[in-house]
């Protein structure tokens, strides 16, 4: 298809036949006078009552508990940059999209009018009650940083900015299972993070908690290697300032064993790919063009094992395989935060469904004929229902054994059929 083709393809489909891509729709009864009566005055004001006597009862009486704010400024759009609330609004109705068809879960979009950090805080803080959870969307960095900390730190229920820890979520995964095909332990390799943006911090944080070590990691940003005497550097860059002499990607990636790109695209070249150790692990997930070619890494080394953000190559590295299922688990036990025991939790889930065998309709969804635990398949597929059934009790389950589920489940058994419902 032509690119001018394609771009009519996609307008149309936001176009028609209603413009959007969702819209509300009542759960209860609604037809006679009696049913209205219940829905609104005077019916609603005994929930109403229940809910000022023990405000708990929210979760009772009302869609908060199923409902996640898709929240953004539209200052880091994809990548597409600063492009302003409305023109964001097309990206969070997706997501949206996505919470309902991976995980059921309703996703009201919200695209506020500023990029100042005390009032984005202020306006999400007064909106909370409304929301069962929240979900931070395309904000630039370093402002990102601090809205969600301060956020998950004054409010009560789950806030998770998605293009931190999604993505982090999802490549630890890949990063475990791509280790273990490579027999290399976490603890022992070199990693190189080209980017120190929202993604690459937060990726090069949960490497770190599953055992990177932080003398291993080298980070690369516009500038060239962050280096520890390098003056101006940002709370988040000093985090891994390396104390090497070194300057250019070239020398950084020079018998490293992993690169995580999450900067810009073809900034890696097959002769520094060459440099690389043996079975070298390369994640270039620069959207949507990465660090390097998929078909010009595969012809200039057969031992790598690559990952992109790309759904034409395989091991796409897809945030869809993780924000539904850890909101799912984090709603479902009340958590009152996504904490990193949780993010673990996700992390292992995904990382151990890759090594299950692969039902047929998830062949048959991907056109495949037998996807199977290997170099070219590191993580689970997003169309795989495994995903709903495994990902959220993991999560659930995380988030009781930490403390932090107000409604714990008891029934585990029953809590897997309703997922699968
Ligand atoms: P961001 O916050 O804008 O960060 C971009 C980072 O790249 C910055 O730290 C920037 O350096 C750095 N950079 C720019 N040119 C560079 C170069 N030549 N060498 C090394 N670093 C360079 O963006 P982000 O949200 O973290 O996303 C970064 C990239 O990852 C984007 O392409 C995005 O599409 C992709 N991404 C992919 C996935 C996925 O595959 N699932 C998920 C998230 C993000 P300065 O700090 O000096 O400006
Ligand atoms: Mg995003």
């Amino acid at each position: 298809m032509s690119k001018e083709k394609k771009r009519r393809e996609a307008l149309i489909y936001h176009a028609k036949p209603t413009p959007g891509k969702i819209k509300i729709v009542p759960t209860k009864p609604y037809a006679t006078q009696r049913d209205l009566a219940l829905a609104y005055s005077p019916g609603v004001a005994e929930p109403c009552l229940e809910i000022h006597k023990d405000v708990e009862q929210v979760y009772k009486y009302t869609a908060k508990g199923n409902i996640v704010a898709v929240i953004s400024n539209g200052t880091a759009v994809l990548g597409l940059g600063d492009i302003g609330p409305e023109a964001s609004k097309p990206v969070m109705e997706g997501k949206s999209l996505l919470f309902k068809i991976f995980a059921d879960i309703d996703g009201i979009d919200i695209e506020l009018d500023t990029k100042d950090v005390d009032k984005f805080v202020e306006t999400v803080k007064i909106m909370a009650p409304t929301f069962g959870g929240i979900n931070l969307e395309d904000i630039k960095a370093p402002e990102a940083f601090e809205i969600e900390r301060r956020l998950k730190e004054e409010l009560n229920i789950p806030v998770m900015h998605d293009d931190q820890h999604g993505t982090a979520i999802i490549s630890a995964a890949a990063l475990l299972n791509a280790l273990d095909l490579a027999e290399k332990k976490i603890e022992d390799v070199r990693i190189v993070i080209s980017g120190a943006g929202a993604a690459a911090i937060s990726c090069s944080r949960l490497y770190r908690s599953l055992g990177a070590s932080r003398e291993n990691m080298v980070m690369l940003d516009s500038k060239g290697v962050i280096r520890s005497d390098r003056p101006e550097l940002s709370a988040e860059k000093k985090e891994f300032a390396t104390d090497r002499k070194i300057d250019t990607l070239e020398e950084a990636v020079r018998d490293s064993d992993v690169f995580i790109g999450l900067s810009i695209a073809d900034i890696l070249t097959p002769a520094m790919l060459k440099t690389m150790n043996k079975n070298a692990i390369v994640f270039a997930m620069a959207n949507p063009n990465p660090e390097i070619d998929y078909n010009l890494a595969m012809k200039t080394r057969k031992d790598i094992i690559m990952a992109t953000g790309r759904s034409d190559h395989p091991n796409q590295v897809n945030n869809v395989l993780g924000f539904p299922f850890i909101f799912r688990g984090a709603l479902d036990v009340r958590a009152t935060k996504i904490n990193e025991e949780m993010k673990m939790a996700a992390v292992k889930a995904l990382a151990d469904l890759a090594k299950q065998p692969v039902p047929e309709q998830v062949n048959i969804a991907y056109g495949e004929t037998r996807l199977t635990f290997g170099r070219e398949y590191i993580i689970p597929k997003p169309f795989d229902p495994r995903l709903i059934a495994e990902v959220p009790p993991a999560v659930a389950r995380a988030a009781m054994e930490s403390g932090v589920a107000r409604a714990p489940i008891a029934d585990w058994g029953r809590y897997r059929e309703e997922l699968l419902q």
